[in-house]
């Protein structure tokens, strides 16, 4: 009935905080009834501009009304079977669209999942099988999910994983390039030979996982050049590469995957988030004999690749053909960063203006020095923003970076509104 009551969000914070475990965060205290494109309204009737998307899920915006056909179609037919029980179409035929899309001239194989964690789980399973190897490399800042195994893999502690350890054994860190922060792809590269070592030898790696762009981690782009020594690595000592594309994927970055702009094929690639829409549905597409290593029985879930899931992503392929979404997603990249490079010249609290296509971040720090993150100026903006209408997004390790993921379906003029009202936030928390 919640979407009906004429709840205010306070009251709805405190049956929140007396109902549900403090663990779940919550970035805004703002309960919506409705969402529509880029925009959503919450329960006392006030319009915000959503520059957040679900984090990363609403590349294609809130109820896109082609999605909701398509489900609402779907509903219509059969919701559930289990696909390892009964089949359906609509799995396969994203599968196969899934296959033509990923980078590399081999033959690919796809299938599907409900959350990203469990996609980055599943990759690891699989280049476990295929290898007969059992070490992982990931990077620090790195962010692959909740689950014991992924949050193994995360490479930041503070707050996914206080309290939770011990995580899966045989997992290593290396460095993520970071320019600004001093870190180079030499640097990058020689880390992973540390771990050969140091902890691990080569040839008991399974798989290296990176995110072309980090997402929780802020907004950090890998290099093409570190990608492809990365490849180049992966290659010499017989090392998966899995490139997971949770949140640049689905077009976020201007390329169907990001890892595309920099020449690479991954071994295998994980997607999630913004493939589907807003409905839940995660996949691990790749080499087909990498895919096919475990053996039949060793994949699957109750609810992975549900029918409503792969109808909204069918839908969303549709979408981002007829309505152009990679250009368009290339063309909002360019507007975002011009208008924020200009606010960037106006404030020396502003350290780096970046990102890739769409994927777009401002990073926040103190007396003009990058090195002296400023997390409480983010965590004021990101509080002003929404009074002022904007629902914005902060990561990074240092808390100190606001990301934009705003939809690709945005008209520019409701995304120079969310703009305008970064600046004025922006201003207001300057002077707190
Ligand atoms: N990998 C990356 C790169 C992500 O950004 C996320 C979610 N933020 C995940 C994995 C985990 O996805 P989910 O929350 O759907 O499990």
């Amino acid at each position: 009935m919640s979407n009906t009551t004429q709840a205010t969000n306070a009251a709805l914070m405190a049956r929140r905080r007396a109902a549900i475990p403090r663990g779940v965060g919550q970035s805004h205290e703002v309960f919506i009834t409705k969402g529509e494109n880029a925009e959503v309204w919450d329960v006392e009737g006030r319009r915000y501009i959503d520059f957040a998307g679900g984090i990363a899920v609403l590349n294609t915006g809130h109820r896109h009304p082609e999605i909701i056909a398509a489900v609402k179609d779907q509903l219509d037919h059969y919701t559930h079977t289990c696909f390892q029980v009964l089949a359906y179409e609509p799995y396969v035929e994203l599968a196969e669209r899934i296959n033509a899309l990923a980078p590399g001239n081999f033959d690919k194989k796809t299938f599907f999942l409900s959350s990203g964690a469990e996609a980055v789980e599943n990759a690891i399973k699989i280049a476990r099988a295929h290898t007969k190897r059992s070490g992982v490399i990931a990077f620090t800042s790195g962010y692959h999910g909740r689950t014991m195994m992924t949050l193994g893999l995360t490479g930041k502690v503070v707050p996914y994983k206080v309290g939770f350890g011990p995580f899966p054994g045989e997992i290593f860190h290396a460095q993520f390039p970071n320019a600004l922060h001093g870190v180079s792809v030499d640097d990058a590269l020689a880390s992973v030979e540390t771990i050969f070592k140091n902890d691990i030898e080569a040839n008991r790696v399974a798989a290296i996982i990176v995110e072309p762009v980090q997402g929780e981690g802020g907004f950090n782009v890998a290099p093409f050049d570190f990608l492809q020594r990365l490849r180049a690595l992966c290659d010499q000592h017989g090392i998966l590469l899995i490139a997971d594309e949770i949140q640049t994927g689905a077009g976020r970055t201007g390329t169907w995957f990001a890892i595309e702009q920099s020449g690479v094929a991954p071994d295998l690639i994980t997607m999630a988030k913004s493939m589907a829409g807003g409905f839940p549905i995660s996949a691990v597409v790749g080499r087909a004999e990498v895919m096919d290593a475990p053996a039949p029985g060793g994949l699957g879930g109750t609810y992975a690749g549900s029918p409503l899931g792969c109808a909204a992503a069918l839908a969303v392929l549709e979408i981002f053909e007829k309505e152009k979404l990679l250009q368009r997603s290339q063309a909002l990249g360019q507007r975002l960063t011009r208008r924020l490079q200009t606010l960037a010249a106006k404030h020396s609290v502003i350290a780096d203006v970046r990102g890739l296509g769409a994927m777009v971040a401002l990073e926040l720090c103190k007396n003009g020095d990058a090195h002296q993150p400023d997390a409480d100026l983010t965590k004021r903006l990101c509080a002003e923003a929404t009074k002022q209408g904007l629902i914005l997004l902060s990561c990074g390790t240092y808390g100190n970076v606001v990301r934009i993921l705003v939809p690709l379906t945005a008209s520019d003029a409701i995304v120079d509104e969310g703009l305008d009202m970064l600046e004025a936030a922006l201003a207001t928390a300057l002077q707190a």
